[in-house]
């Protein structure tokens, strides 16, 4: 029999209904928002992760890799962008290299997307935009904004207590989705860590020299606008870091991996390979916690008053002021930073050289901003123009 209850229980499920549906359709449509990567002249093949490691094939962690061959042969490096997707400067540089870069000697591989599953999950529940867009000569371009971790609808329950392999260090059960906590990778592990293993295998195969990972700190984290390196690539860190300083006007400082720290890509590719691993860290205000609404313009520009005021107590540990920092220094300081290390190691190792062109760095991603080195997909060959 029908009662006021009944009624009331009623509604009360439709209004649930109608919350999930329209909360729930802009993430469905984030997670389907495709970002188009032209390919320039310089990528002589596609690749997916899963070639590395067939059980990724057809999954949401499987992810391209852009393959520069150069005419002569030399050296080999890997360049990774959104290994945490809320710090998506890494991928940006990652993107400009694909699109513009030429290789004369050794080759380049290059994963844009390298935890893809991070970039097509949200942070919604801190008021994250779930979107953001670069002014390029064509129009608008517009990328997903994504989180630090794999979603959970690609890799889930989470344990209690992440135990690290094959370290056996205990870690936060977050970071079983983390790609810079599940190096060096296990085969038949989760995701996450089959996603860092094929990668590792990527290295031994290739005989890759340089594994370049790319992230951005907070502002108040003393480990940002670094590289960070483990002993064996310290010399061509420091070489990197002295010359961008001097020549390029910027201030970048080193630190050392920690040994006991397990799961870190500056840590783990090095131990468990013969390449030399290096981290980037460029400043993002964005990320600080006291900041002001984490909107699209302070993502782009990196302005924010709360920070200022900080600033001026002496709590931040980069130099901040009006000017904040925006966008083009963090992706400028990414593709400055990544190609004096290649040169460094170059110079002092001519036989495994990488020699690349037409790769624009820091000074002329600021005057000419990070979208004017994005070409018009609907200009672009069909074939050329990845969906990622
Ligand atoms: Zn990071």
């Amino acid at each position: 029999m029908k009662t006021a209850g009944t009624g009331f229980r009623l509604a009360a499920a439709l209004a649930v209904i109608i919350i999930l549906i329209t909360g729930g359709r802009p993430l469905r449509e984030h997670r389907q928002f495709p970002v188009e990567i032209v390919c320039g002249p310089g990528v002589t093949e596609i690749r997916p992760l899963s070639h590395y490691l067939p059980a990724l094939k057809d999954t949401p962690a499987d992810t391209p890799v852009f393959i520069l061959r150069g005419t002569e042969t030399g050296g080999a490096a890997l360049i990774m962008g959104n290994t945490h997707a809320n710090e998506p400067e890494g991928m940006l540089a990652v993107a400009i290299m694909i699109e513009n870069a030429l290789v004369e000697k050794g080759t380049l591989y290059l994963i844009p997307f390298f935890n893809r599953s991070a970039s097509l999950n949200t942070r919604p529940g801190e008021g994250y935009p779930l979107y953001f867009s670069l002014l390029t000569p064509w129009g608008q371009k517009k990328f997903r904004l994504g989180n630090r971790d794999a979603s959970p609808l690609d890799q889930w329950p989470d344990p209690d207590v992440y135990i690290h392999y094959p370290e056996k260090q205990m870690l936060s059960y977050l970071d079983i989705r983390n790609t810079n906590r599940t190096w060096p990778g296990r085969r038949n592990g989760l995701p996450m860590e089959q996603v860092t293993f094929a990668a590792m295998e990527l290295l031994r195969r290739e005989r890759v020299d340089m594994a370049i990972d790319l992230h951005g700190a907070e502002t108040m984290f003393p480990v940002t606008n670094c590289i960070v390196a483990p002993e064996k690539s310290m010399r061509i860190a420091t070489l990197a870091s002295l010359t961008v300083k001097s020549m390029e006007g910027f201030e970048n400082h080193l630190e050392s991996s920690p040994e006991k720290f397990r799961g870190l890509s500056h840590r783990e590719i090095g131990d468990y390979s013969d390449t030399l691993p290096f981290l980037l860290e460029a400043p993002i205000p964005f990320l600080d916690q006291p900041t002001g609404a984490k909107t699209e313009q302070l993502f782009l520009d990196g302005r924010d008053d709360f920070l200022l005021s900080l600033a001026g107590q002496k709590k931040l540990f980069v130099p901040y002021d009006q000017s904040g920092w925006p966008l083009d220094r963090r992706v400028g300081q990414h593709l400055s930073v990544t190609l004096e290390i290649i040169r460094q190691f170059s110079r002092k190792t001519p036989e495994r050289a990488v020699v690349i062109r037409n790769v624009p760095r820091y000074s002329e991603i600021v005057t000419k901003g990070t979208g004017s080195y994005f070409h018009h997909p609907a200009s672009a060959e069909k074939d050329r123009v990845v969906k990622l």
